[in-house]
C-alpha cells in the first residue's frame, strides 16, 4: 500500500482515494457463481456497501456517456472492458459513499485490470473472496435467472466462461499465491453457501 502513490497523483481522484483509505474486498468467480446474491447477504449482515464492476457499467451505458456505446457492445460479446473505464467508476463509487468498507464484486477480472487497480489506487485488497463453482452449475443458473441481460444467452455464456478461464482465474491465483483468497464452494444452494461466508466475515466483525 502507499507504493505508488506518484502513478495515483497523476490520476485525480486516486490520492483521494489513499487518503479515504477504505477496506476492500474483491468477490470473483464465474458468471453464474452468487457473487451478486452472497454480496447482499454480506450488506445485509456485516455493513458492506456492494459495489458491482458489471452493475457500474451497466449504468453508464444508461446514462448514455461517450463510452457506453463501446461499453454497450464488449459486454454483449463478454469481454473485458478497457480498465481505466471501469477504475473510474470504482473510484466514484467509492468515494462518494461515506462507508469505509466495500465489496467490488467481479472485477479485477485479468491481471490488467488488477496491477492498474493497485497503481491507480494504490489500494490492495484485504482479501479476496472467490466463489468456486462447475460450469454446468453457472450455466444452468444463467440460463434460468431470466434478469433481463442481454449477455445471458447460450452463445456469449460460453464466451464469458471462456475468458474467466483464459483471464480471471489468474488474478485468483495471483492473491492465492500471496495467501489472500478465501474459496467458498459456490455449487450449493444460496442458504448453505452463505453459512460458509459467515464463517469467513463474522470473526472480523
Ligand atoms: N465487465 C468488465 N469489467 C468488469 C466487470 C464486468 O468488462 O470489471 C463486463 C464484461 O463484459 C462482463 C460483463 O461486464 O462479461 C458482465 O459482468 P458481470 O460481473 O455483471 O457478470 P458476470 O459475468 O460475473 O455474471
Ligand atoms: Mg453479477
Amino acid at each position: 500500500m502507499g507504493t505508488n502513490v506518484d502513478a495515483a497523483n497523476t490520476e485525480g481522484t486516486g490520492s483521494a482515494l489513499i487518503e479515504k483509505n477504505p477496506k476492500i474486498v474483491f468477490v470473483l468467480g464465474g458468471p453464474g457463481s452468487g457473487k451478486g446474491t452472497q454480496c447482499a447477504n454480506i450488506v445485509e449482515h456485516f455493513g458492506y456497501t456492494h459495489l458491482s464492476a458489471g452493475d457500474l457499467l451497466r449504468a453508464e451505458v444508461q446514462t448514455g456517456s461517450e463510452n457506453g456505446t463501446m461499453i454497450e457492445k464488449m459486454m454483449s460479446e463478454g469481454v473485458i472492458v478497457p480498465s481505466e473505464v471501469t477504475i473510474k467508476l470504482l473510484e466514484r463509487a467509492i468515494m462518494e459513499n461515506e462507508n469505509d468498507k466495500f465489496l467490488i464484486d467481479g472485477f479485477p477480472r485479468n491481471d490488467e485490470n488488477r496491477s492498474s487497480f493497485e497503481s491507480l489506487t494504490g489500494i490492495e485488497p484485504e482479501f479476496v473472496l472467490f466463489f468456486d463453482c462447475s460450469e454446468d452449475e453457472m450455466e444452468k443458473r444463467l440460463l434460468t435467472r431470466n434478469q433481463g441481460r442481454k449477455d445471458d444467452n447460450i452463445d456469449t455464456i460460453r464466451k464469458r466462461f471462456k475468458v474467466f478461464t483464459e483471464s480471471s482465474l489468474n488474478v485468483i491465483n495471483y492473491y492465492n499465491s500471496k495467501g489472500k483468497v478465501k474459496k467458498i464452494d459456490a455449487s450449493k444452494p444460496a442458504e448453505e453457501v452463505f453459512e460458509a461466508v459467515k464463517a469467513v466475515f463474522a470473526p472480523l466483525s
